[in-house]
């Protein structure tokens, strides 16, 4: 019986939407996984990387500096062509923080105004970073391909859903099911790609 290489991992969010999503993609690695607020860390971070991955590799590392545990972060966003990528890595921040989610979905409509379908591609980026204890940092990206619509649709999910059109499904990412979004969502796939990294790192190490 190989003695288990990772006994704990800590995801750097504080979202439980994301909790659930990582416990269920990480479920067969057998292994505790804890938000910051389980693991009793409370920390400031400052996000100020260029990039997504730069972003979760200062999430992941700054929580690492606090605990014995693989840490994972990740970091999304949207990106929409035709605004030169913005949102990008400030889509929280777009309009402000404490700006609903419906103004800056309107904001981006009508920015959009008179744009047609084939200059409104966007995507979602999830990069996912992972910090072993030895101090070996691995990163996953993970994207997923939309329009930008032409008003809002749909309930499910947060943030940009309601107007990012998947032309696949014939409706925005707020119409899909949590399930149908796993499988295609930026963050699903990230994830799906660090499991892999982190079986490779199970199996290279168990003694
Ligand atoms: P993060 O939690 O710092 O990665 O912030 C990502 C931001 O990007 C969120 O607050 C949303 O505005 C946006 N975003 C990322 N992923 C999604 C998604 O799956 N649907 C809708 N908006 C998303």
């Amino acid at each position: 019986m190989k003695e288990k290489k990772i006994r704990k991992i800590i995801f750097a969010t504080g979202n439980e939407g994301k909790m659930k999503e990582i416990r269920m993609i990480l479920a067969d690695l057998n292994v505790e996984i804890q938000s910051l607020k389980e693991a009793g860390i409370d920390i400031d971070i400052v996000e100020d990387g260029k990039t997504f991955e730069e972003n979760a590799i200062i999430k992941a590392s700054t929580v690492a500096s606090e605990c014995d545990a693989v840490v994972i972060a990740d970091d999304s966003g949207l990106e929409v062509d035709y605004l030169n990528k913005e949102p990008g890595i400030y889509s929280a921040r777009y309009m402000g923080e404490d700006t609903s989610y419906h103004i800056k979905n309107a904001n981006i409509i009508e920015r959009l105004k008179g744009v047609p379908e084939e200059q409104r591609t966007a995507r979602f980026v999830c990069a996912i970073a992972a910090f072993f204890p030895e101090g070996r940092i691995v990163t996953t990206r993970g994207i997923m391909e939309g329009l930008i619509a032409y008003e809002e649709h749909g309930e499910n999910g947060f943030g940009y859903d309601p107007i990012f059109y998947l032309p696949k499904y014939k409706c925005t990412t707020a119409e899909l099911t949590s399930e149908q979004k796993n499988l295609e969502s930026h963050r699903g796939k990230a994830l799906r790609e660090m499991k892999r990294e982190l079986d490779r790192y199970e199996d290279s190490n168990s003694k």
